[in-house]
């Protein structure tokens, strides 16, 4: 049996605590050997301020995950790699394209894995949903991305702030799933982005793309659902309909759940992980963040009220 891979993670924020952590704990491909954060989390792990005082204090470290906010992704992914370490980056992968682009090639010179992770495409349904519209004739498709940000984001200020995303920091997990599903490439067509007053990021945008066959597909993300909070894509084929509900984790065809499995994102992507290190490879799809940025380029601009109390 191969030893476990040595793991740094970087960011002990929510994400890390609700996923990465748990998952590395139950992961046998990898040992959770320490932390860089602001705070200090010794009880669980050696917790260094900076990564560069992680890597001195404990050089046989071979890999590391990023879960800071994207603003900051770039330099601690660029360090990482120059210290010769595998770098698996949190969603979105980076605040630009071409800061992925430059990790990209980083990684192939240093012969070290690069993964940009993309954790709604291991949602448990997604692969069947991909299977049942590989051979279908597609008519029209629906993204609705809805959800409270008062309740899944509190106090997250880098949202806000350029180069966070705003509603496009869920909307990516839908266009990660979108790209991965969906048979031919798509493009956006026009788009309208509102953005609060006093704030950088938008809070709602509703976009039109069109794959290269004509086929319209239509998304409204709205960070401001209060009530049932919605992650559906509706597919309209010429043999049914596919729902994908729940951000990918009950599939039903005409109305009947065909598939819907208990959430597993991060170990699987953990797996993909150690599987891309031990063959030398990297997984950087910069196409859910592609269709961000297009956003931003072809968008229109709405000036709404003010958001307060986030
Ligand atoms: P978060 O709760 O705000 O945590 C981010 C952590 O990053 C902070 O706790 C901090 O860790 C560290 N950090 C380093 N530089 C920072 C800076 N300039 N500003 C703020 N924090 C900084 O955010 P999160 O929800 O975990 O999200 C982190 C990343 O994961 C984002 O890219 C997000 O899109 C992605 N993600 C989030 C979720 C989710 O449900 N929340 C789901 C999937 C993916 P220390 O305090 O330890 O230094």
């Amino acid at each position: 049996m191969t030893p476990p891979i040595r793991i740094g993670l970087v960011g002990v924020g929510k994400i890390a605590r609700d996923q990465h952590l748990p998952a590395l704990r139950g992961s046998a491909d990898f040992a959770l050997t320490a932390l860089v954060s602001h705070e200090d989390h010794t009880a669980m792990a050696p917790t260094y301020a900076t990564l560069a005082r992680m890597l001195d204090a404990d050089p046989d470290i071979e890999a590391v995950s990023i879960c800071t906010p994207p603003q900051v992704r770039y330099g601690l992914a660029a360090e990482a790699l120059a210290r010769g370490l595998h770098v698996f980056l949190e969603k979105p992968p980076g605040a630009t394209l071409s800061e992925v682009e430059a990790l990209s090639g980083q990684a192939l010179q240093t012969g070290r894995t690069l993964l940009a992770s993309w954790h709604s495409r291991f949602a448990p349904a997604v692969g069947a949903a991909r299977a049942w519209l590989a051979d279908r004739q597609i008519r029209r498709v629906q993204i609705d991305w809805r959800e409270d940000v008062r309740k899944w984001h509190p106090g997250q200020m880098w949202i806000w702030q350029a180069g966070g995303l705003g509603v496009f920091d869920p909307g990516i997990n839908a266009l990660s799933i979108a790209t991965s599903i969906l048979p031919h490439p798509f493009f956006l067509s026009e788009a309208e982005l509102r953005f609060p007053s006093n704030l950088d990021a938008p809070v709602a945008a509703d976009l039109r793309f069109h794959d290269v066959t004509g086929v319209e597909i239509v998304a409204g993300f709205d960070f401001l659902q209060t009530g049932p909070q919605t992650w559906d894509i509706r597919v309209e084929t010429d043999q049914g309909q596919l729902l994908l509900s729940q951000g990918g984790c009950v599939l039903a065809i005409d109305g009947q759940v065909t598939t819907e499995g208990a959430e597993a994102e991060y170990p699987g992507l953990y797996k993909h992980f150690a599987e891309l290190i031990r063959h030398g490879q990297s997984d950087v799809d910069v196409a859910p963040l592609r269709h961000v940025a297009d956003a931003f380029l072809r968008g229109r601009r709405v000036v709404s009220e003010p958001l307060n109390n986030l």
